[in-house]
């Protein structure tokens, strides 16, 4: 996504791009967008929005699930030559590639949203209740006789446990 820098002030940018571009592994479909750009004199401020779905696997229950993003782009472009003199702009709260040759390059920055945007431990849903430790199943399909059996093992001792109390008023 090469973007000459000349003949322009102030231009949008629509991203509709395949997720093959990205080389992420979790993208899926297209990844779509709108994007502002303004310049000001050697500098480039890029902001907008991007929306983009991604395939994950539940750290839990080990499903694949998808899911379906939307992130703020927010993104400075410098000159090179600029670089010394302008320095202190890297201290604001965006991120800034320096460019040479007239041109930016949108595609890197996209990139790194989307791969920010990937979690860590990524939840099919908050309530996942996982797998269960001993025969492996998963237990947002239904419950197993391990799950039960523990159960049942703890209910009868707290059954007398509350008939002790009781006696004991
Ligand atoms: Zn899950
Ligand atoms: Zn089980």
């Amino acid at each position: 996504m090469k973007i000459h820098v000349t003949g322009w002030e102030e231009r949008e940018v629509e991203i509709n791009l395949p997720s093959s571009s990205f080389k992420v592994e979790e993208l899926r479909g297209r990844v779509r967008g709108r994007i502002v750009l303004l310049k000001r004199e050697e500098r480039i401020e890029a902001e907008g929005e991007i929306e983009f779905t991604l395939s994950l696997t539940c750290s839990r229950c080990l499903e694949t699930f998808e899911v379906h993003k939307r992130e703020r782009i927010r993104h400075f472009f410098l000159r090179k030559e600029r670089l010394p003199k302008e320095k202190e702009l890297s201290s604001e709260d965006a991120e800034t590639t320096y460019y040479e040759e007239e041109v930016i390059d949108m595609l890197p920055v996209l990139r790194d949203t989307i791969l920010l945007s990937i979690p860590l431990k990524p939840l099919c849903r908050e309530e996942c209740k996982g797998l269960c430790p001993v025969c492996g199943k998963n237990l947002n399909e239904g419950e197993c006789e391990h799950v039960k059996k523990k159960e049942e093992e703890i209910d009868p001792r707290w059954e007398k446990l509350k008939a002790l109390l009781e006696k004991e008023e």
